[in-house]
């Protein structure tokens, strides 16, 4: 029988477990050891075999198969093999780059620990999802991610993101009656939820049934688990330019076959020249290249923190123009610490930080107060607690200390009673729970129905306004009285001096319930309110910040704080961690109301400061921001945490979610997961998104200038061929130039270091990488490399008049001074700036990488075997003297086009500047 039609009695004896108290801590570890841990094995959709075959989809390789059977064909059995060999090597590389990515990109999934609440020996607690077993009870909220097939015993309007397994876009309402139906598919099993879904509204207490490769996730095998590997903005604008390429390539070749024939060639090798020229334009290497360092760049992101999930955000968020940040977790630290109490008209300070119960409570007089002398107070005291879901945990086997589960601003409630002498298991059994309304942003409140002899009691908590909006009624000195006008405005006073020090305020009340058989309704619990006081929360700025704001204002960006908390406090952390305007001024505060009245055009006007703060935004808002922003052309970074954010972190450029406090639905919807919750993280996230960007520019311009040289040459040699010149290059060594000369050190460009100014220019606008400005460098880099290595040629063929192998060296010649010029052009590209400075050293993979491809240049010219292998001959000093001047003035040439057009873009900055200025006065 299934488990959706079994009762709750039958399924506690089936999993022989308890409701009330879970298993024990030893039955865990039996069960954990027979059903092994809570994971889904992760199986690449791409076999490794699959991955090979698809190097062979490739142009270049299906001219170069083609050249090998018309070897074979004319019976020039070495070429052919040799040429075979070729494919196959190149194939084997292009394998391992893809190969490599695919695996980086996996295990990065893994970093985000997922975490799950479990009710063990009685007690609630957090363990990683992996060390779940069936019988185990867990504890499901909104947001949460479903970590395993759970049978659901105990909801409160609950509903689940399905669509993983069911494809219904829409969450599903749950419930926990039994279902006496059999034969039911997956998505009609309403008391049950499953792994990799997510917890979309509501929360529940279930029965986990099945873990691992058991669940039906599990089943259908690892679907949660692929990455997006889509194409970014960069592969499809190469796509294109690639297919352009190939067009011309077959046009152009078709018609140097058609001339060569004419010519009176034998159509032999006729075609060999055409399917040379044709290997010189296809920048062959240059997809795997580009996976490759996007997915290095992926793992060099996540040694800093963030985990990207799919290659396009690397690349968007190098050009990120804005940061649309929330404060409290992202700014801040999220850590809440109760440091001062106001209620029943007195005043207690609290001493001890963080979520350990070691402090103090003292009186305005220095007195310690304990629950015997707390008299009246005492429902305030225990108010807030019980109006929380979240509670602070002592330390256990996975955690070393004091640890929130929940909610920070409400586990915060848990130190606090402990320090007055309650036990907090002992409340919350005096108090047991009837009924929730949990917190949400809009509302900015939560309500807990709880039963206490025999009576029913709403607590109820919030934002100070959104409290004092519901009270009608006040605790003052023991007694309740109607809460008048001028005492809401002393509250409110009140806590904006505590706001000023950046302190959040969390205001409570509650209210006595009438007995009633249906269920209480959100109006029952947080109207006609009894408001009992608020309590100050401390929640520092993270120390990096401050320095991380000043780099993303010097890197252009704007900064814009979007934050539900009031706007005192936004004001004083904006005012703590630097955020201000150019002038140094505050930056405009804008409040939900302000906001509400404001047209989209007034909004947009507000834009134009450097940054901005939005106080006590509700996320439909929020997402109107970002929305704005986004049509104004921004690209936006957004951060959020709650499901009432995925809407805004869908519609942004960059969606950041937070990985220790923020929701799995949050995370899911993002496109980076910060593991550290730290505003800095995105600015060093963006700072490696440009760096990546500068050093893929690099590789893609070489790789294409690489092409044009390879194709000067031969077109050069196609004219000399007029002139009784034999061919310049054959296929193979257009093939080896591309696999010595630009495979191994353009990989290595990946690890070049951050240049010094990255975060002190602009951002740079996306698309934009094979613009004019490059194109240009692309021709007059590549025809003058080109040009270079044909004088080489040249020279060298008309100095080894009478040698034997006189054309082989000539070829060889040409090859290696394509590879040397490559090398140069490679240290050039590097760096805008001149060659001759520090960072010329600054990355010894690539002088390792241009190392290891001279040892092979010179063993392809000077081993004997290789020599009749591949038409090469060993060079002479002279031969060298050739290559190494063209280089030196290939270099110098270079190094000079960088001064020209830094001069000519300095002078026409100033021009613009001028003309700018002359327009104003
Ligand atoms: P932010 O995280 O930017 O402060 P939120 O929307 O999370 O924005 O919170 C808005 C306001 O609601 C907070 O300033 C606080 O006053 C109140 N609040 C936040 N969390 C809770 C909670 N768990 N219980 C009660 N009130 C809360
Ligand atoms: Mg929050």
């Amino acid at each position: 029988m299934d488990s959706y039609s079994k009762s709750v009695q039958e399924l506690v004896s089936d999993f022989q477990t308890s409701v009330e108290t879970g298993l024990t801590e030893q039955e865990s570890i039996n069960r954990l050891n027979k059903y092994g841990a809570n994971l889904i094995q992760k199986t690449s959709h791409r076999s490794g075999f699959q991955v090979f075959l698809e190097q062979f989809k490739n142009l270049l390789v299906i001219l170069l198969i083609f050249a090998a059977a018309l070897s074979f064909f004319l019976q020039s059995y070495r070429d052919g093999v040799i040429l075979l060999l070729i494919v196959f090597f190149n194939a084997l590389v292009g394998f391992y780059q893809d190969w490599k990515s695919e695996n980086i990109l996996a295990s990065l999934k893994s970093l985000i620990i997922e975490k799950c609440c479990v009710l063990r020996s009685g007690n609630k607690i957090e363990i990683p999802s992996s060390a779940l077993v069936p019988g185990d009870v867990v504890f499901l909220y909104e947001g949460d991610g479903v970590p395993a097939d759970i049978r659901l015993i105990d909801s409160s309007g609950l509903s689940a993101n399905e669509f993983i397994l069911t494809g219904e876009s829409q969450p599903r309402e749950k419930s926990h009656q039994t279902i006496q139906t059999t034969g039911l598919s997956i998505s009609e099993q309403d008391n049950c939820v499953f792994m990799g879904t997510s917890i979309a509204k509501g929360e529940a207490k279930g029965i986990v049934i099945s873990t691992g490769m058991k669940t039906e996730l599990g089943k259908i095998a690892a679907a949660s688990l692929t990455i997006d590997t889509g194409l970014t903005p960069l592969q499809r604008e190469l796509n294109s330019v690639g297919k352009k390429i190939t067009y011309i390539t077959l046009l152009l070749a078709a018609i140097l076959f058609a001339g060569r024939l004419l010519y009176g060639e034998h159509y032999e090798s006729a075609i060999m020249f055409a399917i040379g020229v044709a290997a010189a334009m296809v920048p062959e290497g240059l997809p795997a290249q580009i996976s490759v360092s996007l997915a290095l760049g992926v793992a060099r992101l996540a040694k800093n923190n963030a985990i990207v999930k799919n290659l396009s955000s690397v690349e968007t968020l190098g050009a990120a123009t804005v940061i649309a940040s929330d404060k409290t977790g992202t700014i801040t630290k999220n850590e809440m610490t109760i440091i001062h109490c106001h209620f029943n008209g007195n005043d207690y300070t609290i001493t001890g930080i963080g979520y350990e119960p070691k402090g103090q409570i003292l009186d305005i007089d220095g007195n310690v107060i304990e629950k015997n002398n707390l008299g009246d107070d005492k429902v305030f005291f225990l108010d807030g607690f019980l109006a929380s879901t979240g509670k602070a945990n002592p330390p256990d086997k996975y955690h070393p200390d004091w640890y929130p589960i929940g909610d920070p601003t409400e586990c915060a409630f848990t130190p606090l009673i402990m320090k007055g002498g309650y036990s907090s298991d002992v409340i919350e059994k005096e108090y047991p729970k009837v009924q929730s309304f949990p917190f949400d942003s809009f509302r900015k409140r939560i309500s807990i129905i709880r039963e206490h002899k025999g009576k029913y009691i709403s607590f109820v908590k919030g934002s100070i306004e959104s409290i004092l909006e519901k009270a009608d009624k006040i605790m003052l000195h023991g007694k309740v009285k109607n809460l008048t006008q001028q005492e809401r405005e002393n509250y409110l006073n009140i806590s904006k001096v505590q706001a000023s020090n950046a302190h959040r305020i969390i205001a409570t009340a509650y209210r006595d319930l009438p007995l009633k058989k249906e269920p209480y309704t959100i109006q029952d619990a947080e109207e006609h309110l009894i408001f009992a006081g608020f309590v100050t929360m401390i929640d520092p700025p993270h120390e990096e910040v401050r320095q991380a704001i000043q780099t993303a204002y010097e890197a252009g960006m704007k900064i814009i704080m979007i934050t539900g908390d009031n706007e005192i406090t936004a004001k004083a952390i904006a005012n703590l961690t630097g955020i201000c305007n150019e002038d140094g001024n505050l930056p405009d505060l804008i409040s939900e109301n302000e906001l509400k009245k404001m047209s989209n055009d007034q909004l947009n006007a507000s834009f134009g400061k450097r940054s901005l703060i939005f106080s006590r935004v509700s996320p439909d808002e929020k997402l109107r921001i970002v929305s704005l922003l986004k049509e104004k052309g921004e690209i936006v970074a957004v951060t959020g945490d709650g499901v009432n954010d995925t809407l805004s972190l869908k519609r942004s450029d960059i969606g950041v979610a937070m990985g220790k406090h923020g929701s799995k639905v949050a995370q899911e919807a993002a496109n980076m997961v910060l593991l550290d919750d730290n505003f800095s993280t995105i600015v060093l996230a963006i700072k490696e998104g440009r760096t990546i960007y500068i050093n893929l520019k690099k590789i893609v311009l070489a790789n294409l200038i690489g092409n044009t040289a390879e194709l000067t040459c031969i077109l050069i040699g196609f004219a000399g061929a007029f002139m009784g010149y034999p061919l310049v290059l054959m296929p193979v060594h257009i093939l080896l130039i591309d696999l010595i000369g630009n495979m191994l050190p353009l990989l290595m460009v990946t690890f070049d270091p951050t240049e010094k100014d990255v975060m002190k220019q602009a951002p740079r606008k996306l698309g934009e990488m094979l613009n004019r400005r490059s194109l240009f460098v692309i021709i007059y880099s590549g025809i003058f490399k080109g040009l270079f290595s044909f004088a080489a040629y040249f020279q060298s063929y008309n100095h080894h008049l009478g040698d034997a192998f006189r054309h082989e060296k000539a070829v060889t010649v040409t090859m290696i001074s394509l590879i040397v010029c490559q090398f140069v052009n490679i240290f050039s590209i590097r760096t805008s700036k001149s060659i001759f400075t520090g960072y010329f050293f600054s990355n010894k993979n690539l002088f390792l990488g241009v190392g290891l491809s001279t040892v092979f240049m010179l063993i392809v010219s000077y081993t004997f075997a290789l020599n009749v292998l591949l038409h090469t001959g060993p060079l002479s000093a002279i031969d060298w003297l050739y290559i190494l001047t063209g280089a030196l003035v290939y270099l110098f040439f270079l190094e000079g086009m960088k001064v020209f057009s830094t001069r000519r873009s300095l002078m026409l900055k100033s021009k613009k500047m001028k003309t700018s200025s002359n327009a104003e006065s």
